[in-house]
Parts: structure tokens; sequence; C-alpha cells
């Protein structure tokens, strides 16, 4: 279970007109049954520990005359996505996962991405399964890299949020959940491709698409039993030094929702919260950023642990009360083409403020 803290932000609630009251809403977000209980003064404490890099957010607004920030094609993004999700059910060890590994693969290559693996036998709560993280590299001019993620697998049918799901026939493809982020981040991919045309390398720093395996919980939601894949690869990359050289990791979770509202994740790192914040309002698109509050248990944890700055930017608000969330019901027609285009180009133009420094 992803347990999910959402208090509506003063700023944007009425409640901070009556004073200091926050609302607290606790989700339980595997099968979107909630509590609401009002509190005062509520305050909790990020997990992240500290990066070394800590800027403050505003002295990486891209100057003036710094070349306007690259665009996605939301409808592309939107294509890939649906091109994704035809796969169907990739759970571990399923053949749908095979293909989704395939899938990614090409699609990198075709968007001049050297890839990389990192694959190990995981010992889960359901059993034991080979999980693969995809590493798609793009080399930049300026040393050092941003990593973009996303998981890509759907949830085994052993997992309690789908287990009753199953019983009934119905099927979990993720449209949203896995499958939103690998569309956009292969258009993404596409977009830095097509700037660097006939070049060696793209301008600022190199970006690296990783594509996560295993984040969701095989049974239960637990720091055991979830994101599988993001622990090994942080381990790695904390053990080879590669670690050093990560700028910062924006995770991409449930971002195709029609109706977009990104949460402020109180696990992420708060300075690059703000960048992405800051590039949202250079584009018009704030309104649907960080209305809300939330700490969200997600792939940027293990991350965050190796001193990575990260941000999740996630919208853990999936129809009413989050309920589409691990059910038969994620599916293309509850995304949008539009949702796609506004995180990407926020990615995009954080990206760009990334560079300035
Ligand atoms: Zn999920």
């Amino acid at each position: 279970m992803k347990t999910l803290q959402v208090k509506l932000n003063a700023a944007a609630s009425r409640v901070s007109l009556i004073g200091f009251v926050t609302v607290l809403v606790v989700i339980s977000t595997c099968k979107g049954s909630a509590n609401v209980a009002a509190t005062e003064g509520q305050q909790q404490q990020p997990a992240s520990s500290q990066p070394t890099w800590q800027p403050n957010a505003a002295e990486l607004d891209p100057p003036a005359n710094a070349p306007a920030a690259l665009k996605v094609d939301g409808k592309r993004a939107f294509q890939l996505t649906s091109d994704f999700v035809a796969i169907g059910p990739r759970g571990l060890g399923s053949d749908g996962h095979k293909k989704a590994v395939d899938y990614i693969t090409s699609q990198l290559k075709a968007a001049g991405a050297a890839v990389e693996y990192d694959q190990f036998d995981a010992q889960t709560a359901a059993g034991k399964f080979p999980v693969t993280n995809i590493i798609g590299k793009i080399q930049g001019k300026k040393d050092g890299v941003i990593a973009l993620a996303g998981h890509y697998e759907t949830n085994l049918p052993t997992s309690d949020d789908l287990k009753a799901a199953t019983a009934a026939g119905q099927i979990f493809v993720g449209a949203n959940d896995g499958g939103s982020t690998t569309g956009l981040m292969l258009e993404i991919a596409n977009v830095l491709n097509k700037q660097k045309g006939s070049a060696a390398a793209i301008d600022g720093y190199s970006v690296w698409f990783v594509f996560t395996d295993a984040e969701e919980a095989t049974v239960k939601w637990s720091d055991a039993d979830s994101v599988y894949g993001s622990k090994h690869l942080a381990k790695k990359w904390q053990q080879d030094g590669t670690s050093q050289k990560v700028k910062a990791l924006l995770l991409l979770d449930m971002i195709g929702d029609k109706d977009l509202d990104v949460q402020r994740d109180e696990n992420s790192t708060p300075w690059l919260l703000d960048v992405v914040y800051r590039a949202s309002q250079r584009l018009g698109t704030q309104s649907h950023f960080f209305k809300q509050t939330t700490a969200v248990e997600d792939d940027h944890k293990p991350f965050a642990k190796i001193g990575i700055p990260v941000a999740d930017i996630i919208d853990l608000d999936y129809g009413f009360n989050n309920v589409y969330h691990h059910t038969s019901q994620d599916t293309m027609d509850k995304l949008s083409p539009k949702s796609l285009q506004i995180v990407g180009d926020v990615v995009l133009e954080t990206i760009r403020a990334l560079n300035t420094h």
C-alpha cells in the first residue's frame, strides 16, 4: 500500500482564511478508502537525506538570452503510451513483461539512446522473479547526468490491490500507472534526439531514461515489498560512484490523467520541486501543480537515500478519490495528450533550468 497524506495547500484553500487549520486527508490508495481528519499545524518529516547540491531554485531560472525550451508532442506521447499499453498486463515474469522490455528497448534505440540493463533476480513477497531496469542514455556536452525515471511494469495478480479484480476476470493494463510515463519518457527521448541531430551530444547534461521495474508491491505495499528495481539500481549507483554524477532525478508517475493535478511530494527534495514549479510558472501551467501537498512512497526514495536530489512528479488523485488507481478502470480513455504535453514540457523546461547551473 502506498499511504498518502494530502494536505490542502493553505494558499489554495479557504481553510487558511479561518486560521491555521490544515485539513489532513489520509487516503489508503490501495482501494480508494479515505479517512478524513482535521488537525492543526501538522508537520511531516521528509524522508530524503540532504543532497550535497542545494542551489536556490531562483538561481536556476534560465537567463533571458538562453535558448528556448524544447517541447514534446503530446499526441505522439499519447500514441506511444497507447501502443505500449496495447501489450496488455506487464507483470513480473509474464510474456507481456518481455514484450514491454522489447518495446522500450526498440523505441529508445530509435531515439538514439544507448541502452543498458540492470538485471537481477528479486526475492519478492510473491516469490522469485527476474527484474530488469532499463536505462537509455543520451550523451550531453556537460559533465553530469539528469535522470528521468518511471516504472513500466504492472502489478501482479497476487497483489492485494488486484486479487479481487483478477478473481472477477478483470484485466489491469496500467494505462496511467506505468503506461503514461513510459510513453512520455520515450517522447522526451525523441525530442532530445531531434535536438542533437548529427552532433555527438546534446547541449547540457546527459539525460538518462531510467525505466524502473518491480516498483509495485507483489502482495502488500511495505518498504520491503516495493521498489525492488530502484533499490537495486540505487545501491549499484552508490557503489560504482554514479550517484556523484547525477545532478537530479525526476520521477514521473501517473501523469496522464485528463484531470491533471500534480501534488507536491514531501519525500522529494524541496529545492528541486521549486525548480519544477518555477518551470511550470514560466510555461503558464502552474494551475496543474502543487495545490496539494503529499508524502508519497515511490521509486524516488532509494535514490534520495544515496544523496541524489529527487522530485516525484505524481498525480495520485486519479478519478474521484483515486478510484481508478490499481483497477481495471485504469485505461487509455482516462488519459489525455494535453496532460502529457503539460508534464513533458515542464520536464524539458526543468532540464533547461538545471542546465544553467
Ligand atoms: Zn501503481
